[in-house]
C-alpha cells in the first residue's frame, strides 16, 4: 500500500489563478517522486491536495491512494496513512517528548527515544540537561530550525505512515546539521512512497521520478538519467 495517483487534477484557489491544470502522475509504491520547478509552479498545491487541506470539486479530477478516491476515505485514516515533514515545523509548547509522541498516541518512552535517535537527535536534543522531557518554548528551550525538523522527522518515524510528504528546507543550515538531517530524511524515506518538494541536488538525483512543474502543469517527467539525456 502507498500507491498515489493524480488523475487529470485541476485546482484554483480563486477565480484568477490556476494553481494546477490537468496534472496526472503516479507515485508507485515505495518510490520517491521529486517535485521541482520555479516558485508558483504548483508544488505545494500538490501536497496540500493530497493531504486534503483543500478538496477537489466535481470536474477537477481525482486523487487516488491505492486505487481509492481520497474523498471517499475518512480524514482520520488519510492522516494515519500520510506523514508530513514541512519546511518549517510548528511545535506545541510542551515537552520535546510530547511533540514527538504526538504522531502516535500512546507511544512508550522507549519508542519515542528510538525515534529520536533515528532522527539523529541524540547529540543535541536528547542530550539537553533535562533530556527530551524539556519544555519547548516556555522554559528557555529555543529549538533551531534544524532541531525542529528533527522533531518532525522523529514524530513521523514513530507514526510510520506508508506515505510521506516532504518539503525540503531551503534555509541555510550549517553543514554538519544539514548532513545529519539529510541522513535522517533518507532513513525516513526508506520503504515509503514519498512526494518531495526537492531543493537539494542529491535528493533530485536519487529520486525515482522527477516531475517538473511550471504554471500548474507538468512540463517534464522522468528519471534523472532520462531528463539529463533530453538536454
Ligand atoms: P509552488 O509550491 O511551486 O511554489 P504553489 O503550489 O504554492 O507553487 O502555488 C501555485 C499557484 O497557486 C501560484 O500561482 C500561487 O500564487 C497560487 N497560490 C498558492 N497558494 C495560494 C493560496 N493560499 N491562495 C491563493 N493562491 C495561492
Ligand atoms: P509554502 O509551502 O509556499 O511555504 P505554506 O504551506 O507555508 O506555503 O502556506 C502558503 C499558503 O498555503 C498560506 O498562505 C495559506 O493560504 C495556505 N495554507 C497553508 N497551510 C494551511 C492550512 N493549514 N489551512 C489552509 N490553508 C493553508
Amino acid at each position: 500500500n502507498g500507491e498515489i495517483e493524480f488523475d487529470n487534477v485541476s485546482f484554483s484557489y480563486d477565480d484568477r489563478t490556476t494553481a494546477l491544470n490537468g496534472v496526472s502522475f503516479k507515485v508507485p509504491k515505495n518510490s520517491t517522486v521529486a517535485l521541482v520547478g520555479e516558485s508558483g509552479g504548483g508544488k505545494s498545491t500538490v501536497l496540500r491536495l493530497l493531504y486534503r487541506f483543500y478538496d477537489l470539486g466535481p470536474g477537477q479530477g481525482r486523487i487516488l491512494i491505492d486505487g481509492k478516491d481520497i474523498r471517499s476515505v475518512t480524514q482520520k485514516s488519510l492522516r494515519n496513512a500520510i506523514g508530513v515533514v514541512p519546511q518549517d515545523s510548528v511545535l506545541f509548547n510542551t515537552s520535546i517528548k510530547y511533540n514527538i509522541g504526538y504522531g502516535k498516541f500512546g507511544s512508550s518512552d522507549e519508542e519515542i527515544e528510538a525515534a529520536a535517535k533515528s532522527a539523529q537527535m541524540h547529540d543535541r536534543i536528547v542530550g539537553f540537561p533535562q533530556g527530551y522531557e524539556t519544555i519547548v518554548g516556555e522554559r528557555g528551550v529555543r529549538l533551531s530550525g534544524g532541531e525542529k525538523q528533527r522533531v518532525a522527522i522523529a514524530r513521523t518515524l514513530l507514526k510510520n505512515p506508508p506515505i510521506l510528504l516532504l518539503d525540503e528546507a531551503t534555509s541555510a543550515l550549517d553543514t554538519s546539521t544539514e548532513r545529519d538531517i539529510q541522513n535522517a530524511l533518507q532513513h525516513l524515506m526508506l520503504d515509503r512512497s514519498s512526494l518531495v518538494i526537492a531543493h537539494r541536488l542529491s535528493t533530485i538525483a536519487s529520486a525515482d521520478i522527477i516531475l517538473v512543474l511550471k504554471d500548474g502543469q507538468i512540463i517534464e517527467q522522468g528519471s534523472h538519467k532520462e531528463l539529463i539525456a533530453k538536454d
